[in-house]
């Protein structure tokens, strides 16, 4: 019972924390006296502090969780858990995006109001690398295997297409602002781009290798499979430890922000539309579909489910993380769910990873949006094809905040649209980023319940087993 009631106390804090931080911001914010963002850093500095303790704990986490959950689970019962959770995945995302696109092309928010294009997009200041749909695919191919697994834990690389005109290389910024013929006229030559921030793929796929190994070797991988056991429950400790602090964390994120924020009057007016069809989009996905879904494949109540991922998700709303949040996604589902945690520590990484609904729906209802606003009506064909991209769009997308903006690029390549026009929708993007955010986690975690009761059968005889090998041994 006390147990309970410090959850509950931790859960009214973290709500309190997004209350105070919503007041804090309002009061403290001042569109004469501008902050600068030296002083807005100091301001945000808390919540900082709070992600950077997320991201700390999410190496040690994945790795051992995965290689832990895995080692115990035989391979027939880890492979059903990997196809079960993969056509999950499929399936809602490709209804978020099917949701998406019936919405934009009914609600039309692109044609409310006029947009003048030239006026707005004139000036880019962003410079978002230019990449294929074809290159999404083969760098989430190749992010898959890693060639260094310790640069792995802090370096992502892609591909992006740079442009040459003789032997002089363009501008991002001014490639960007180029029409797909006018590309056509320069030498496009794709070039390794390496950023911060951790290749989770790869660290995922190789964990999953490595743990699968450990299981199949047996009483040669005993000691692996301990280590990796201690190792998981060390974190998660540490993890609990963390967690106390995020109320603190969670109000300065959302302070800072309100602060920081420009004053959106007159862009939210242009943008009203779109905001409106996005956020009905996630609401219709995340209040009926989702739930729908647990019912029906989980046979859970979905409220009192929603109710033990709120830390979780309230934490997905300040960070506009799925990465950052990904621990606390683990330890809701299991200590609040009570999910099983050889699906967990499988599922909810992988989900995390490349189950992002929030962020389909999203990638889908900008593009078509962008498309009504430039005056360009799409043939089906047009249509599928952004139904097919928008999908690729947010797995390739990383849980980091405003990634999906980035790759929604390659949806408005897919349908011939320049790719400067991102610009339109970009003063209300970390809005909606916080938003498709906590859909994403949302949908990671009703995952994690329909994947552990369709294959409730396997699990149960993989524990049989267990147990019985166990009892020979000693
Ligand atoms: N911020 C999102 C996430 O972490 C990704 C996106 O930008 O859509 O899930």
């Amino acid at each position: 019972m006390p147990r309970i009631s410090k959850e509950n106390a931790l859960l009214f804090a973290t709500i309190l924390g997004v209350i105070v931080g919503i007041a804090l911001g309002l009061a403290l914010r001042d569109p004469d006296a501008k902050w600068s963002k030296r002083h807005l850093s100091y301001l945000r500095f808390p919540g900082d502090v709070f992600v950077q303790m997320l991201k700390m704990l999410i190496l040690p986490m994945i790795i051992s969780s995965i290689i832990s959950s895995l080692a115990s689970l035989d391979s027939g019962t880890a492979g059903r858990l990997g196809l079960v959770a993969m056509m999950y995945y499929v399936m809602t995302t490709f209804s978020a995006v099917f949701l998406g696109i019936i919405l934009v092309m009914t609600i039309k928010p692109g044609y409310w109001v006029e947009t003048n294009i030239k006026e707005l997009v004139g000036d880019v200041k962003t410079s978002p690398c230019i990449s294929y749909p074809i290159d999404t695919v083969l760098d989430l191919v190749k992010s898959m295997f890693p060639e260094n697994l310790l640069e792995a834990a802090f370096k992502s690389e892609k591909i992006c297409m740079t442009y040459y005109n003789g032997s002089t290389k363009l501008a991002p910024e001014y490639a960007l602002t180029l029409s797909p013929e006018q590309r056509r006229m320069f030498i496009e030559t794709p070039e390794k781009v390496v950023s911060d921030g951790m290749n989770i793929m790869g660290l995922v796929v190789f964990s999953v290798a490595l743990g699968a190994t450990v299981g199949f070797v047996g009483e040669e991988g005993k000691g692996l499979k301990e280590f990796f056991k201690s190792l998981e429950a060390v974190s998660m400790k540490m993890l609990g430890v963390v967690i106390m602090y995020s109320p603190v964390g969670i109000t300065f994120l959302i302070a800072a922000q309100i602060v920081g924020m420009k004053d959106p009057g007159k862009e939210l007016q242009r943008l009203m539309g779109y905001v409106i069809t996005v956020i009905s989009g996630l609401f219709i996905h995340a209040f009926i579909i989702l739930p729908f879904l647990c019912v029906v494949l989980a046979r859970r109540n979905p409220l009192k489910y929603v109710s033990g991922m709120a830390q979780a998700l309230l934490t997905a709303l300040a960070t506009s993380s799925s990465s950052a949040t990904l621990p606390l996604s683990i330890k809701c589902c299991e200590e609040n769910n009570h999910v099983d945690p050889r699906v967990t520590r499988f599922v909810l990484p992988l989900g995390a990873t490349i189950n992002m609904d929030g962020t389909a729906l999203y990638e889908a209802v900008a593009a078509i949006y962008i498309s009504q606003c430039y005056g360009q009506d799409l043939s089906i064909g047009q249509v599928i094809l952004v139904s097919l991209t928008a999908t690729l769009a947010s797995i390739g997308a990383a849980g980091i905040p405003q990634a999906g903006i980035v790759t929604m690029i390659m949806v408005l390549i897919a349908i011939g649209l320049p790719t400067n026009l991102f610009i339109l929708i970009f003063p209300v993007d970390f809005i909606l980023d916080r938003i498709r955010t906590t859909v994403n986690v949302h949908g990671d975690s009703i995952g994690a319940c329909v994947v552990e009761k369709l294959c409730e059968k396997q699990l149960k005889e993989a524990e049989k087993h267990l147990i019985a090998q166990e009892e020979a041994q000693a």
